[in-house]
């Protein structure tokens, strides 16, 4: 095992230094605030100060939408291979701080250090998939009446605002930049105010590796910093990613732009009589993500449909996997399980899990704080199952976004997937069959824009679409569609004469 820095203070020093003091990156310098205001952000594990840094607001956003601006046609002039070129050492910058990044993140985010380790070189992945896809951004050529020339051409937006959550600090802010670089644009970057640490450190990074103003990261809240982005009228393209409230809001703000929205999920999880009832229960426990973010994914499969014949046997599989599940502070590499992001969200996770009981639901594993002394502080609940929730309750409808799994169980097929489709939400669905026309007929109906036959939506591949049905989304990511998402047709006539 690499643990990058012995203590976290060492950590925390190394990288307000080389952030110059925890400050905002736009047009290739370190700024504060203009108000000079700042905001701490805390250690989910404890809940005490990390680190403060700047309180962007709506002067800070312009600011940096301007020199992003102006960064744009040079940097959109360069040939896309030159762009692939340079956005391809800045990945490998970023694999070579992948443990720096994974442990601040460990201590910002509360994710366990392994995965975000993985998370760091999963986002320097994308940069290099979208890198070698550049080529594909192509045209068309159209026949015209009468003789000449008309074809396509796509081009770039210019400034694109990427607005992030707090789920996956470096793996986004490295992600989900590429595709709009690689595409010729420049970038305004948000991350989420729980955690802006790893995103600063990423333009360390991009000052040795881009040119000025190409990314710029501003740090603030939601209602302040990223509506300023939303709302910026030099801003044509906003790609977020986030709850589905705030998309609603991002929506109505951005007025005539294009938005693409990557939203929550309720994801139902679906087990035929003929399935293995080890292998799904252990896709079950490792889809709901209680080990890589406690939960706190979009894709974890929250509700499981088990028929009822296999329902003993599964619950008794599951209860023996989620027991194995390790709680612990994240900078530890040998846990599995670290705490959920802010007090204010665990409140909320608990009242669910309050709600569940009134309602009837069995709890039968985890649904309260750990007892190890060490994690009192902090923001930790145990991986928690329901058995006996019934369509229509509040775990079942809502997403907790949270180590909550909701367990259902069918007989009439038709009733289970009405009730599988009844809900807002249409991000993954989960298939568990042997039968390969049952297996296709039902992919075919379930409402989800990522549907797995014998496996979990955790599972995701660079080039595969990933994005939602009904109020999960609009748009598609980690693949071509992406790209060609940071681009606008133009049509071009030419007459022969
Ligand atoms: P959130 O509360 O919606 O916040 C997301 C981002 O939006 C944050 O940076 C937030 O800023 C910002 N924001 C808030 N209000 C805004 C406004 N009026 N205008 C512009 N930006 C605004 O979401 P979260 O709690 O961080 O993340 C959890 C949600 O993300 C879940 O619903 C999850 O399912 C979803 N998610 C979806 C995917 C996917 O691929 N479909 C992936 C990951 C997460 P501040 O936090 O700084 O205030």
């Amino acid at each position: 095992m690499n643990l990058p820095f012995e203590q976290a203070s060492d950590l925390l020093n190394f990288a307000q230094e080389k952030t110059d003091g925890w400050k905002m990156f736009i047009g290739g310098k370190w700024v504060d605030s203009t108000s000079g205001k700042r905001f701490v952000s805390y250690d989910p594990s404890t809940n005490q100060p990390l680190a403060e840094v700047p309180e962007g607001n709506a002067e800070d956003v312009s600011k940096a939408v301007e020199v992003a601006k102006d960064a744009f046609p040079s940097w959109n002039k360069l040939h896309i291979d030159e762009r692939g070129v340079i956005l391809r050492r800045f990945a490998d910058k970023i694999r070579n701080w992948a443990e720096t990044f994974g442990m601040l993140d460990a201590l910002d985010s509360g994710n366990p250090y392994e995965a975000m380790v993985a998370d760091a070189k999963k986002g320097a992945g994308l940069l290099d998939f979208f890198s070698g896809l550049g080529m594909e951004i192509k045209g068309q050529t159209i026949q015209t009446p009468g003789g000449g020339l008309n074809y396509t051409r796509m081009e770039a937006f210019g400034v694109v605002g990427r607005i992030l959550p707090f789920n996956h600090p470096i793996s986004f802010a490295a992600g989900k930049i590429a595709a709009p670089l690689v595409a010729g644009n420049t970038v305004v970057l948000k991350p989420a105010e729980q955690t802006p640490l790893s995103a600063l450190l990423l333009g360390k990074l991009a000052e040795e590796c881009l040119p000025p103003g190409v990314l710029n990261i501003v740090t603030g809240d939601g209602p302040n910093c990223g509506s300023a982005l939303v709302r910026h009228p030099h801003v044509y393209r906003i790609a977020f990613t986030g709850g589905v409230e705030t998309g609603r809001r991002i929506i109505q703000d951005a007025g005539i732009k294009t938005v693409s929205l990557e939203l929550g999920g309720k994801n139902p999880l679906i087990i035929y009589p003929d399935a293995d009832v080890k292998k799904v229960a252990a896709a079950t426990v490792a889809g709901m993500n209680f080990s890589r973010s406690q939960g706190q994914s979009c894709g974890s499969n929250s509700r499981v449909f088990v028929h009822e014949t296999q329902k003993g046997e599964f619950l008794k599989e599951v209860i023996s996997l989620v027991k194995k599940i390790k709680c612990g502070m994240p900078t530890n590499p040998m846990i599995d399980m670290g705490p959920v992001i802010s007090k204010e969200h665990y409140n909320r996770v608990m009242s669910y899990i309050e709600s569940a009981k009134e309602e009837g639901a069995e709890l039968i594993i985890g649904g309260r704080h750990p007892l190890n002394p060490e994690l009192e502080d902090g923001n930790f609940i145990e991986p928690t199952v329901f058995s006996e929730v019934k369509h229509g309750m509040k775990i079942e409808q809502e997403e907790i976004f949270g180590p909550v799994m909701s367990v259902l169980s069918w007989n009439d097929e038709e009733k289970m997937l009405y009730e599988v489709n009844d809900v807002e939400y249409g991000l993954c669905a989960n298939i568990w069959t042997n039968d390969v026309s049952r297996a296709l007929r039902v992919s075919e109906r379930v409402e989800a824009g990522y549907v797995w036959v014998n496996g979990h939506g955790g599972k995701r591949f660079k080039g595969a679409p990933f994005g939602g049905y009904k109020n999960s989304g609009i748009g598609r990511e980690h693949s071509l569609d992406e790209l060609i998402s940071y681009t606008q047709i133009k049509n071009i006539n030419i007459r022969y004469e």
